[in-house]
Parts: structure tokens; sequence; C-alpha cells
């Protein structure tokens, strides 16, 4: 038996990185997979690959309007909550529309959409609930990440009062916490440096590891708290960074 069989999942920014990886690693667990992003060349792509197990749609996780639409055609058992951003920068350098924004993206897309399917979840009596927050939050601070660190020591916070509010009703509620990750949007923040190789290896620098995770390395995590592997776990910020935060 598949380790998501029988389950329905839900995941925003699935058109690449993490949220891609794991749409993927989920579908070929058994479960049906609705992938949803803003960026609809990314859904194409993955469209594309022509995997029975996934559907895509656009779904913009900063619209109370499109997540309620999405969840309702989801009615999803599993919600992996992936959409994100990152600002660059120390306190002195954000501004009030970046932290406006990031906090829309990266925490109140999930109570959006963790208010929007809650409610069927507890009728069914089961389900869960994989936030994607970062190793860069109340774990452990990374430079320059003042916006995105503190926007990601929330979803932790949100993550645990939404586990202890529900935890005798079949529904858990836990966060992922990678450390760097390769993905395009790695990429963009490494060429926005302005030197691309040096901060490669200073990103590389941090993980004792000595290399960056893999999407696929995050994704086996998220089926493993999708799962009911992991019934016995909820509240919970799983830590993930090849070591950075020893
Ligand atoms: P990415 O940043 O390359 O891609 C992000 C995706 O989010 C894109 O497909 C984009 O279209 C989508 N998106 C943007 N706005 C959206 C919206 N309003 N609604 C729906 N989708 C939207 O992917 P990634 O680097 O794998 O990051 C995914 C998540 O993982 C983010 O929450 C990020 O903060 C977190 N994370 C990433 C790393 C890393 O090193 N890559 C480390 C820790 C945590």
């Amino acid at each position: 038996r598949l380790r998501l069989e029988g389950k329905t999942a839900l995941a925003t920014a699935a058109g690449q990185g993490i949220g891609r990886a794991t749409a993927l690693a989920m579908a070929e667990e058994g479960a049906k997979v609705f992938a949803t992003d803003i960026n609809e060349a990314a859904l194409a792509e993955l469209a594309g690959m022509n995997h029975p197990n996934i559907e895509t749609f656009v779904l913009d996780a900063r619209s109370d309007a499109s997540v309620a639409e999405g969840v309702r055609r989801a009615n999803p058992d599993v919600l992996f909550n992936c959409a994100g951003f990152v600002h660059h920068g120390t306190i002195l350098d954000s501004t009030d529309e970046e932290w406006d924004f990031a906090f829309d993206l990266n925490v109140r897309s999930m109570y959006r959409t963790i208010r929007a399917a809650l409610p069927a979840m507890l009728e069914r009596g089961s389900g869960s609930i994989v936030n994607i927050a970062s190793v860069a939050s109340s774990v452990t601070a990374a430079p320059n990440r003042f916006i995105y660190g503190t926007s990601k020591a929330a979803v932790i916070g949100l993550t645990k009062s939404v586990a202890q509010d529900f935890v005798t009703r079949g529904v858990r509620c836990n966060a992922i916490c990678p450390g760097t990750v390769e993905s395009p949007s790695l990429h963009d923040r490494l060429r926005a440096t302005g030197d691309y190789e040096a901060a490669m290896q200073a990103f590389i620098a941090r993980q004792p590891m000595g290399r960056i995770g893999r999407p696929e390395e995050i994704a086996a995590l998220a089926v493993y708290l999708a799962s009911d592997e992991s019934a016995f776990t909820t509240g919970q910020a799983c830590v993930i960074d090849g070591g950075w935060s020893i």
C-alpha cells in the first residue's frame, strides 16, 4: 500500500522548488494532488509531466477568494503550505512594503488556507497540515534575513497554535524548517548579491555537511508528516538543515 493512498492533498507554490518536488513525491505515494501556484507557465510544465495523480490550477495564496475557491475544489486531507518569499537585508534596510508583503505571503496565506480547509478536516476527524517555515526563524538567525526570519518564526507560532487547538480532533499541524535548499529562487538570490560564486560558497559554508539541500529531501519529510506514519507528531518545527543549527 502506498503511503498516501486515499488522501487528497492541496499544495501551494507547487510550480517550482520545494513545492513542486513535494507535489510529485505525494503523487508518487498515491495521493490525489492539487498542485497550485500563481506561475501558470510553471504549472503548465508540471501538468505536462502527465502524472495521473496531479491536477494543477492557479491559486494565489495572497487572495481570500482564490484560496476559498481552491480549497472548495480540492477539499484536502493534506494541506501543504509552501508559498513564501525571501527579502534581503537587516532591519535598517527593510521597508514597510516588504514587511507587509512578507507577512501576507509567508504567514497570512497559511491563516487563509488553514481557516478554509480546517472545518472539513474536523468534520472528517482527520487531517494533516504541513507548513514550510525555515531554520532562519525562531530556530536560528541568518544574516540579512530580518523580515524573512521574523515571518518564518511566526509560521512556527501559527503551527503550534493550530496544533494545540485541534490536537484532540484528529487534525495535526507541523512545520518544516529547511536550511538552504536548491531552488530557482535560490539562484535569483545568489545572483542578486552581485557575486554568485562567493554567495554560493558562503551558503554552502554554513551547512556543516558541505552542501545545500535538495528539494526532494524536504519533500520526503513532507510526505512523512502528511502520512499516518507521523500520527503521533503534531505542533513540531522539524529541522532539516544539513547540520546548520546543531
Ligand atoms: P521558490 O522560491 O523557487 O518558488 C516559490 C514559488 O512560490 C514560485 O513558484 C512562485 O510562483 C510561488 N508563489 C509566489 N507567490 C505566490 C502566491 N501569491 N501564491 C501562490 N504561489 C506563489 O521555491 P523554494 O525556494 O523551494 O521555496 C518554497 C518555500 O520554502 C518558501 O516558503 C521558502 O521560504 C521556503 N524555504 C526555502 C528555502 C530554500 O533555501 N530554497 C529554505 C527554507 C525555506
